[in-house]
């Protein structure tokens, strides 16, 4: 069996991430890394890597059997995204929930006519916690469904609050609220706020001469990002932010509360510890790659989700394996 041939479009956190879960999965092979920089400026992990520019992508249409987008939700995927659809089959990890309906269209517009598949919004949330939800739901069909986020350095809200004009560098915390947490776990259904589940934390560097006031104000009044919660925002200096807050750790969980029968409590939870929330979302996004491939090669073109994506798609072992040896 040839192996799927990779491209990864973008290096950053999760270009890097990629990197490493390609070289763990035995049916994949790295074919190189695009990225906007200047090549010579771009360092893979592996020595032998290569790192081609982005604007020359157009020439590995036959070389790149997946192409691994691995861009920030805010600005780049929305352009990198159907633009790549047209040539490759895709997949990424885009997390701006609001805005996920009209990021699909816009990808299955792009992809149906060239024949590609665009698997969008994987990772763990969207993603994993997207399935667990829905695995919850559709099981208890009567209760409640709460997803709970870190203690965590949210990648998208940081990403969000790094491109702010003034804002030099930046991380967000997301925080559950423990007292909410007991509550749901003990069965007892409350009705949460977004603000009394949550709330998030920010430590900003800012640019020589930056406004703090401008900046705390553009950062607490963003739509989709902070507007709905209590947010607080601390400038720090870069020193203390390189000591302080260099490390990416993430998880959470999705809890289903639910009654069945003549009111019988039922609670499903699904849980996620990371020490490294990129190199995790980057293995989501590798597994989902090999489901890509799959998907375009039987003829499903156009944009997909977890939701479209039989899971067996996503493990290497065939199909009769699978009813052996997990089933
Ligand atoms: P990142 O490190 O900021 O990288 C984003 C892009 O910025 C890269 O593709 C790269 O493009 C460019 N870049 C990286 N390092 C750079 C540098 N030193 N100088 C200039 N440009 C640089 O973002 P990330 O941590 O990989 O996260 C990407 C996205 O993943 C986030 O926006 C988030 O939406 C998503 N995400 C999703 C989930 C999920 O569960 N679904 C979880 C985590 C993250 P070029 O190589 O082309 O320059």
């Amino acid at each position: 069996e040839p192996k799927i041939k990779i491209g990864i479009a973008g290096y950053g956190n999760l270009g890097k991430g990629v990197e490493y879960a390609i070289s763990q999965q035995p049916d994949m092979e790295l074919v190189g890394i695009f990225s906007r920089r200047d090549p010579s400026s771009v360092h893979p992990v592996g020595d032998s890597v290569a790192v081609y520019p982005l604007a020359d992508v157009e020439k590995y249409v036959e070389d790149v059997d997946v192409m691994i987008l691995c861009g920030g939700s805010r600005s780049d995927l929305p352009e990198q995204g159907p633009a790549l659809a047209k040539l490759f089959t895709t997949v990424d990890s885009f997390d701006t929930h609001a805005k996920i309906p009209e990021y699909f269209d816009a990808l299955d517009e792009a992809a149906k006519p060239a024949g590609t598949t665009a698997v969008l919004s994987v990772g763990w949330d969207p993603g994993l916690f997207s399935l667990n939800r829905l695995y919850g739901e559709s099981v208890l069909a009567e209760g409640a469904t709460y997803t709970f986020w870190g203690k965590g350095l949210s990648q998208g809200h940081s990403d969000a609050v790094r491109r702010i004009d003034g804002v030099k560098n930046a991380v967000q915390y997301t925080i559950p609220s423990e007292e909410a947490v007991e509550k749901v776990r003990a069965g007892e259904q409350p009705e949460l706020s977004t603000r009394e589940k949550h709330v998030r934390e920010c430590y900003v560097v800012l640019e020589e001469g930056a406004d703090a006031a401008t900046v705390e104000e553009t950062i607490v009044t963003m739509p989709d990002y902070f507007s709905d919660y209590d947010t607080t925002v601390s400038f720090i200096n870069e020193e203390e932010m390189q000591k302080n807050h260099s490390a990416m750790p993430h998880g959470g969980f999705v809890i289903r509360s639910g009654k069945t029968g003549n009111g019988t409590k039922q609670v499903m939870e699904y849980s996620l510890t990371l020490d490294s929330n990129p190199e995790f979302t980057s293995s989501v996004l590798t597994a989902y790659a090999r489901a890509a491939f799959r998907l375009n090669k039987s003829g499903q073109h156009g944009a997909k989700t977890v939701f479209d994506i039989p899971t067996g798609l996503l493990s290497p072992k065939s199909a009769a394996q699978l009813r052996k040896e997990l089933l």
